[in-house]
């Protein structure tokens, strides 16, 4: 295996050994959001194993992943197939590589700063901040209003005891990185 290659980054930063992979399927039959899916899960393993890195990075599977698990279950040969999902996200974000959802990754981003912020989430402050970056700031309003009215969203956060704990996560993670 080349080093260098998307191959072997994947592989080192999941712990995974995906080149077992040998296109059962089984993966891609119990993925209860494939439909949804530009290339189906086990397409996304032959995809890293040829190393074709845009394809898999700029997907739209990737972010349509709802880390259910079913796949990693399912598969014969023990690859963690959501996990391997989590991983691409991450190198995705970081790679510059124009991502195949458009308001995915930023939702991401925002769920993760906010959690970073707030020890825990505050659903107003994520709906104004991803609002923000997409600048759509009328789609769902009629839901956003009957959910504040049921109570649903606070306008204040609730307190949080463990706020230092999640921030200390976030840096040892971030430290990990460089
Ligand atoms: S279930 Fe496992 S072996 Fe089968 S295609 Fe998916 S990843 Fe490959
Ligand atoms: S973890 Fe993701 S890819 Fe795997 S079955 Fe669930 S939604 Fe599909």
């Amino acid at each position: 295996m080349n080093t260098n290659s998307f191959l072997s980054e994947v592989v080192q930063a999941s712990g995974e050994t995906l080149q077992a992979c040998y296109q059962c399927q089984k993966c891609s039959a119990g993925c209860p959001v494939a439909y949804a899916m530009d290339i189906l899960p086990n397409q996304v393993l032959r995809h890293i194993q040829y190393d074709h890195r845009e394809k898999v990075l700029g997907s739209k599977t990737i972010w349509i992943c709802a880390s259910c698990y079913a796949c990693s279950v399912r598969c014969p040969n023990n690859i963690d197939i959501a996990k391997i999902m989590d991983i691409l996200r991450g190198i995705s974000s970081r790679s510059g590589i124009k991502p195949g959802e458009k308001d995915v990754p930023v939702f991401h981003s925002v769920f993760l700063d906010t959690i970073k912020s707030k020890g825990r989430i505050h659903e107003l402050s994520l709906i104004l901040q991803f609002k923000a970056k997409t600048r759509d700031f009328f789609k769902d309003a009629s839901l956003g209003w009957k959910m504040y009215r049921k109570g649903k969203i606070k306008l204040l956060p609730s307190k949080f005891g463990g706020g230092r704990e999640i921030k200390e996560i976030f840096n040892s993670f971030e430290k990990g990185k460089r």
